[in-house]
């Protein structure tokens, strides 16, 4: 015992001191190569942003919703608070369920508060739903597409819509329970309670039913992490806010495939359904503000996008603007569906109304910020970038932190799972864990997908940096070739000159799985020199990524004059020599 005490106050001495960090203790969530510290522009306190009502998850009859809700957001959960909690979250999506997690791990007791539905927009109605209907499309897809193997009789296959919905909400049912009241009442919280927060002041919160009952409890806390995520926006385009439409919200609630959907907006989210229904046989028409297809992404890689989507018969409008939307009273998820008109002005100066059954807005999100009463804790926010804070997670308000979608310019479920940890070990060790140094890898899963790590080259050429560009097209190996593979590239960013990777796209089949090697090699300082001396599996994907770096061998770089003449000069000694064993 006296043993574990000294190692444990030597351990706290070099923490005191610096030369250890909580980071190590805990583990590690950066490393050597951070992402560009991306960060949206704050909004005047005259902007507000529009967005999409809340919805209730639906059929509201089918037994997996029925199931999911009732882990998820049963409106009835409301028991007796204690006064005081060491940790009071805000929002029990990824960011909220995490910093419970990690609370409990220091020994904190948190109260976790949840409005809506615990597992927030990635269980309920964003990553998760739609990764399953991807998953249906894509094997659709490649059962038409496989006369090409040799595979015979897939190209009249149809799809069972109803049953596509319904195997997406039997699989979300079963994830439900891992993220519901009863598990994280009792494995990680002291508390947690369905109702509506707002800030009372800085030390304390207020808690409202949600069963109708306008019960409200309030509550003192320690910390309090603001984790309330993001919502659709709805941009000012004439007539969408007044026509009932599809978001994100409640596009999972659809029963049956509409014979054809206009898309709002040609990001990922929007790309994802669009792509997927259009498989499904729906008719597709999408618009975008910006002169191409996810901006965000090289343009190289949106093109491939933009040719699959064409080869899916989606029609695309780039650079068009929304003159005026029309459409039903009410929402329709099944047949009959109903009639919108959207009046656009294209690209070349001209206007069209174009006639589609749905409408899909997908045009952003925006920071839920709005009646969490966030003046009276000293809270500073904008109704664009969201909670204002530091690279600490800190706000105005010490006591008070905020994470995830509420707070990020990178909006996706892993940035909110590292960023809560981050910021619970912030708030309660005073850890130092900074937004700047962490390293993101994204994915956008449309086919084929389009992975991303570090900068992109759009960032780079925002900030100067002068940057050499490899590429290994797929069509080139092996494996691809034999997959009937014909599209898509690894290509990697990295100093002009040097081998350290700055940032890496992948376009391919499974580019989520295949950008987490990068992601390693980045964060741990591997070149590309290193990477090109590992050994892969033949014939695989993956070795592209190899193959693509291994061209950093034959750059002027790494092969200069004097090593290859140095080479040679050493094979002419070898030569002249008796050969010998080792
Ligand atoms: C269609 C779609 C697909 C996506 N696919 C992917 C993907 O494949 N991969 C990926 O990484 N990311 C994806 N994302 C993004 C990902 O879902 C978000 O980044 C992630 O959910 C953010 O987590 P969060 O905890 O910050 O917020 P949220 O998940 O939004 O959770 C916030 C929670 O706070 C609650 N809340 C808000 N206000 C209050 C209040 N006043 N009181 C109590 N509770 C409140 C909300 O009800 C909500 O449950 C997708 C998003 C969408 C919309």
């Amino acid at each position: 015992m006296a043993e574990l005490e000294a190692e444990a106050a030597a351990l706290l001495d070099a923490l005191d001191a610096g030369t250890a960090t909580v980071d190590e203790v805990l583990g590690r969530l950066y490393g050597k190569a951070a992402s560009p510290d991306a960060q949206i522009s704050r909004a005047g306190p005259e902007v507000t942003i529009t967005t999409a009502p809340e919805h209730a998850m639906g059929p509201s009859a089918c037994e997996d919703v029925k199931s999911t809700v009732a882990h998820v957001g049963p409106r009835d959960h409301f028991p007796a608070l204690e006064k005081r909690y060491d940790l009071v979250v805000i929002g029990a999506g990824v960011a909220g369920l995490l910093s419970v997690i990690t609370a409990k791990a220091l020994g904190k007791r948190a109260l976790l508060i949840e409005k809506h539905y615990m597992g927030g927009d990635c269980l309920n109605v964003g990553c998760v739903p739609s990764k399953c209907l991807v998953a249906s499309a894509k094997a659709l897809h490649n059962a038409r597409a496989s006369a090409a193997l040799g595979v015979v009789g897939g190209e009249n296959l149809k799809i069972d819509f109803p049953r596509v919905m319904a195997r997406m909400r039997e699989i979300r049912a079963g994830i439900a329970p891992h993220d519901g009241v009863a598990r994280y009442a009792r494995d990680f919280c002291a508390e947690v309670i369905i109702g509506e927060a707002a800030f009372a002041d800085g030390e304390s919160v207020t808690i409202t039913a949600r069963d109708g009952s306008n019960r409200t409890q309030t509550v003192a806390f320690d910390r309090c992490l603001i984790a309330t995520g993001a919502s659709a926006a709805v941009p000012p385009a004439p007539g969408l806010v007044q026509t009932p439409h599809l978001t994100n919200g409640n596009f999972f609630n659809l029963v049956a495939l509409p014979p054809s959907l206009g898309l709002i907006g040609a990001g990922p989210i929007g790309l994802e359904m669009a792509q997927s229904l259009a498989r499904f046989g729906c008719k597709v028409v999408v618009f975008e503000m910006a002169d191409r297809l996810l901006p965000r992404e090289d343009a190289d890689a949106a093109a491939v996008v933009g040719q699959s989507l064409e080869a899916d018969s989606v029609v695309i409008h780039t650079a068009c603007r929304i003159l005026n939307v029309a459409g039903p009273e009410t929402m329709a998820y099944e047949a009959p569906f109903s009639k919108y008109e959207v009046r656009v002005l294209l690209q070349d100066g001209s206007e069209q109304v174009v006639k589609v059954s749905t409408l899909l807005n997908a045009t952003g999100r925006a920071p839920n910020v709005n009646n969490l009463n966030l003046e009276a804790a000293g809270v500073a926010y904008d109704a664009r970038s969201g909670v204002h804070t530091d690279d600490c997670y800190a706000t105005a308000n010490p006591k008070i932190y905020a994470c995830g979608d509420v707070a990020s310019a990178y909006k996706f479920t892993h940035v909110a799972d590292w960023q809560a940890r981050c910021a619970v070990r912030n708030a309660f060790l005073d850890a130092r864990c900074r937004r700047s140094r962490l390293l993101v890898p994204w994915c956008t899963y449309v086919d084929p997908e389009v992975a991303c790590v570090g900068a992109s080259a759009l960032d780079l050429e925002k900030a100067g940096t002068e940057y050499d560009t490899y590429v290994r097209p797929l069509k080139e190996v092996d494996r691809c070739k034999c997959d009937g593979v014909k599209q898509g590239f690894v290509k990697i960013r990295t100093w002009k000159g040097g081998d350290e990777i700055l940032g890496a796209t992948v376009v391919a089949p499974h580019a989520g799985d295949l950008i987490s090697e990068l992601t390693v090699c980045m964060q741990n300082g591997v070149g590309l020199a290193d990477l090109a001396g590992v050994m892969h599996p033949y014939p695989t994907t993956a070795e592209a990524v190899r193959q693509c770096a291994a061209q950093y061998w034959f750059s002027p770089a790494f092969k200069t004059p004097a090593a290859a003449l140095a080479i040679r000069r050493r094979g002419e000694a070898v030569a002249a020599r008796p050969a010998s064993t080792f």
